[in-house]
């Protein structure tokens, strides 16, 4: 079965699935846009995606292109189409076509909506979660409002891009003060050497991860302790653990920093079971 994409309204062909040249996603990165795991043909930590969907549409003053409920049977059909048991589905709000002008088009245009989903192998997914993976630090780039989840992610590839060619999956931005933000498409995470787990806040300018969200939860159910506060580089270098989490890397455990292993080089207990419990969370409450 070929690859089906919801565009403005349609259900196409993935091969044939597009926008116009003057959309203002395609020229400005005027968009927004979610990522849901999908666990069993159903989206995990939806009611946390959703929000944060409204929130980034409000704070860019671009009009929800439909309900709620609408965009879920939108989502859902698409699953259906794709065949999608676990994955991933995209999301991707802009706010519309309009001759290429800086400020807002006035009147208002409709928002253009496009929707794709694929399949992820979460076996694949489990062993290299179970062998762990590199990080490289990269100085922190980005403009001021990471919290709103913007399709404006130059920095972010340019970053990833260069992990990748060390060999490593992800980066991590460092701000001027040498404390870790969060990665290219995660939030990260230590066990630091007193066995206490850290994250930056969100007050900062960092996106408010629908993951770490849970995962807080999940540390305080299982009684772990928890400072939400940032680490420098070589803090996350002589901890115990590091690890990053997201939608797509679910809770993924860090064994390399700039090519220096993080404790013995093997993913660590806290991780590993910080994994496993979101794991049966997120299949749980996937809606
Ligand atoms: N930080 C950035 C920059 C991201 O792009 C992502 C996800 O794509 C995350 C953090 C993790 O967010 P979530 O857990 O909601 O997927």
């Amino acid at each position: 079965m070929g690859r089906i994409a919801y565009v403005n309204g349609r259900y196409v062909r993935h091969a044939d699935a597009a926008v116009h040249i003057e959309d203002r996603g395609f020229q400005f990165a005027d968009g927004v846009y979610e990522v849901w795991a999908v666990f069993g043909g159903r989206l995990a930590d939806a009611p946390g995606h959703f929000a944060r969907l409204k929130r980034s549409l409000g704070e860019l003053r671009i009009v929800p292109p439909m309900s709620e409920a609408a965009l879920t049977v939108v989502l859902m059909e698409v699953l259906r189409r794709n065949a999608v048991r676990d994955g991933l589905i995209y999301l991707q709000v802009n706010r519309g076509v309009a001759p290429r002008d800086h400020p807002f088009p006035d009147p208002p245009v409709p928002p253009s909506l496009v929707i794709t989903a694929k399949r992820v192998d979460l076996a694949a997914s489990d062993a290299r979660a179970a062998r762990g993976v590199g990080v490289v630090c990269v100085p922190e780039n980005r403009w001021g409002r990471c919290d709103i989840k913007t399709v404006g992610l130059l920095p972010n590839v340019l970053a990833k891009q260069a992990a990748k060619e060390a060999g490593a999956v992800e980066a991590w931005f460092v701000d001027d003060l040498g404390l870790v933000t969060e990665g290219g498409s995660s939030n990260a995470w230590i066990v630091d050497a007193d066995g206490v787990l850290r994250t930056r806040g969100i007050q900062a300018n960092i996106l408010r991860g629908v993951t770490r969200n849970s995962l807080l939860g999940l540390i305080s159910d299982a009684g772990l302790k928890l400072d939400e506060r940032p680490f420098t580089v070589a803090e996350a270098k002589g901890a115990r653990e590091a690890f990053i989490t997201g939608a797509g890397s679910l809770v993924l455990p860090v064994v390399r920093i700039d090519g220096a292993n993080v404790g013995d080089g093997a993913p660590g207990p806290v991780a590993k079971r910080l994994r496993a419990l979101y794991m049966s969370l997120a299949r749980g409450n996937a809606a």
